[in-house]
């Protein structure tokens, strides 16, 4: 065979390949065949790169950064739906469509919540796809949308022009996997699929959308050329034989079969593996859409019915808690089993105690419970009435239900935390954390290899990473032998790091790789730090009160004295290797006072500390020099008072250049 030959049968499979997998979920080639013969497609059109084309698999993989998406006019507007929230509003849509044409069919199908985009087809071929924007200019996200393995990049017919509409979406399973990924890696949290699917749509790097499997639906033929048709539900059978996703649909004869169809759909919300905001009633017959027209805004031949939230009284059981990879403790009310919004609920966030105590919900009370759309169900309100005899306000444990230790509120918020070094309720994201670049930097442990050697058993505490051996580690899942001699080297290498990594690796709450740095610099040792006041914590450039606070009480923790010895024990350096640049006030100590011209007096704290001296907020009679700068204040005065000798700028700066 040809090269030519061999890469347009590559082709072809490939792309048959991936509609069976991604389209018909029937997939018919191993992943191992897949890229093996796409790496085989891959070599054949580096070698003739003038054989390659935007239509081939090899393009779905992410191609360029973008430097920002161009507009694109939507040659037919991308139309919103007006909406409809109860079955008699929706009769009443009926009645309106009626006064125009006799004999209405309609088709109901659920109204995906993700993004609609257009993608359009020429000759058979995907050339461009943008987002709805505006609904008259939307974004070119062409390279993103290919990585979208159910859309075709090539037609069976090659009709000269279609475009067609859908919803892009970020499958629930994938979402969940996605979130919970970004919390350990410390990332913020996509709020629900949609979001999540929008800032994927969006992004600049086609890599990082590819890695989001995102997936859509069609549900409409927004133009077409060389081909008619004569209803809407003729249109997405031929879209199903062009193999596109297309959207579930079922044509119902009476406005009645339409509610009967949209109460099933919302019940079966819970199967799909997309989320859903509503489902669409739309008349079936293309030539009574043309009579019915559109308004300014939307089509007068559609609907949207939007699911009221479901609410059930229950009664509160017990009121739970649990710690999250995060070390935030979140409270869940138990609560009697009712059903909603087609599942059996048996428990409601309570969100934090802010949440608990604007609602006084108790455990006995009788509340009501609503669950709207996909998000998990909460409480409304509380039937005060009904309240038992004996209760109290609910407050918040304030030791880790899991690992016992002080529970901390977060200084920006509401949430409540559990600052337990060893909590094994955060043990994957400690480990993360401590892994991390900036941190011990241990190159091979990524959250997903933590995660695999903990859920092996073999990591209980941080300290545990410096026990492992390459010969438990090869056999696990994602290892061989290789890997896991590399990997226990990293580690291993990772005990010689500096001592300010290793303060930073610890996770204390507002120390940062910054305040890690200065940190070891001032105390030089793990031990002087632990042992340092909270005072003398404070004193540090860089380090407010609040930080010290956390820093002592950190050390002050049974728990993290424990993961402490651990990291002894395995030798891990725990002294400080920044040098000092000179030596020139090494034993002084300074306290900075009133404005400076030349630095700030953080600066000017820093010069010094390279320099072996110490800074320090207040004035005793160990001070060895106060600098005053402009509008000094009580600290100069009481320098003078204890015969602290005091310095101007200039001469700091004398002292400096010595
Ligand atoms: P809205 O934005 O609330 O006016 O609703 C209109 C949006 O619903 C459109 O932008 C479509 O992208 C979306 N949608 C989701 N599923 C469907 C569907 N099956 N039919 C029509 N529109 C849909």
């Amino acid at each position: 065979m040809d090269d030519r030959t061999e890469i347009e049968a590559l082709r072809a499979e490939l792309e048959r390949a991936n509609y069976e997998y991604y389209v018909l979920d029937k997939p018919t080639m191993s992943d191992f065949d897949f890229d093996h013969k796409l790496r085989r497609l891959e070599e054949l059109e580096a070698a003739h790169p003038e054989w390659k084309t935007p239509d081939s698999p090899t393009q779905r993989v992410g191609g360029k950064v973008a430097e920002g998406f161009a507009e694109v006019v939507h040659q037919v507007p991308l139309e919103s739906l007006q909406d409809v929230f109860s079955f008699e509003e929706l009769r009443e849509f009926d009645q309106r469509v009626r006064e125009v044409v006799e004999d209405v069919t309609y088709d109901a199908e659920p109204k995906v919540d993700g993004l609609s985009v257009a993608l359009e087809y020429e000759n058979g071929v995907f050339v461009r796809g943008a987002t709805r924007g505006d609904g008259r200019v939307g974004e070119d996200v062409t390279e993103n949308l290919k990585t979208i393995r159910s859309i075709p990049l090539r037609l069976p017919d090659s009709l000269p022009r279609l475009i067609v509409r859908g919803e892009v979406f970020m499958p629930k399973s994938v979402f969940q996997k996605l979130n919970g990924e970004r919390e350990l890696a410390g990332q913020a949290l996509f709020a629900n699929p949609r979001n999540a699917a929008a800032g994927s749509l969006r992004q600049l790097d086609p890599k990082i959308a590819a890695a989001r499997h995102l997936d859509i639906l069609i549900f409409n033929i927004q133009y077409v050329e060389g081909k008619s048709f004569t209803d809407h539900v003729e249109t997405l059978e031929y879209l199903e034989s062009q193999r596109f996703k297309v959207i579930p649909h079922t044509l119902c004869a009476t406005i009645d079969a339409c509610a009967k169809r949209i109460e099933e759909i919302g019940d079966g919300r819970e199967e799909f593996d997309f989320d859903i905001d509503g489902a669409v009633v739309k008349v079936n017959s293309l030539a009574e859409r043309e009579l019915l027209g559109s308004t300014a805004k939307f089509p007068r031949w559609a609907a949207a019915y939007k699911y009221p939230p479901e609410q059930k009284l229950s009664k509160v059981v017990d009121i739970v808690v649990q710690v999250g990879r995060t070390g935030v403790l979140t409270p869940k009310a138990v609560i009697e089993p009712v059903r909603l919004a087609g599942t059996t609920v048996t428990n409601a966030t309570l969100h934090n105690q802010d949440f608990i105590s604007e609602k006084d919900v108790r455990i006995g009370d009788t509340v009501l419970v609503q669950k709207a759309g996909e998000i998990i169900p909460e409480i409304v309100s509380v039937i005060k009435e009904k309240r038992p005899q004996g209760t109290s306000p609910y407050r918040l444990p304030d030791r880790c239900p899991v690992c016992g230790a002080p529970v901390v509120r977060d200084e920006d918020g509401a949430a409540m935390r559990c600052t337990g070094a060893e909590c094994s309720a955060q043990l994957l994201r400690h480990l993360v954390h401590f892994a991390s670049r900036d941190a011990m930097d241990i190159e091979g442990l990524g959250p997903a290899n933590v995660e695999t050697l903990a859920d092996a058993g073999l990591l209980k505490a941080p300290g545990d990473l410096y026990l492992l051996q390459a010969e438990d580690v090869a056999p696990l899942e994602h290892f061989a032998k290789k890997s896991a001699q590399n990997l226990v080297q990293a580690i291993e290498k990772s005990k010689e790091n500096d001592l300010s990594r290793l303060i930073f690796a610890l996770g204390i709450r507002q120390v940062g790789q910054k305040a890690g740095q200065v940190l070891a610099r001032q105390f030089g040792t793990l031990d002087a730090l632990a042992a340092a006041t909270e005072e003398e914590l404070s004193a540090v450039p860089d380090v407010g009160p609040i930080t010290a606070k956390s820093i002592s009480s950190w050390f002050a923790d049974p728990q993290s004295q424990h993961l402490i010895e651990a990291l002894k024990d395995a030798g891990v350096n725990m002294t400080s290797k920044a040098e000092p640049l000179g030596d020139k006030f090494a034993g002084l100590t300074f306290v900075l006072t009133g404005e400076l011209e030349h630095f700030t007096r953080k600066e000017a704290g820093e010069r010094i500390q390279a320099q072996g001296g110490k800074v320090s907020g207040s004035v005793s009679k160990k001070t060895s020099y106060v600098i005053a700068g402009e509008a000094a204040g009580s600290k100069l005065r009481k320098a003078q008072e204890l015969g602290v000798t005091v310095l101007d700028e200039s001469e700091f700066l004398k002292m400096l250049d010595e």
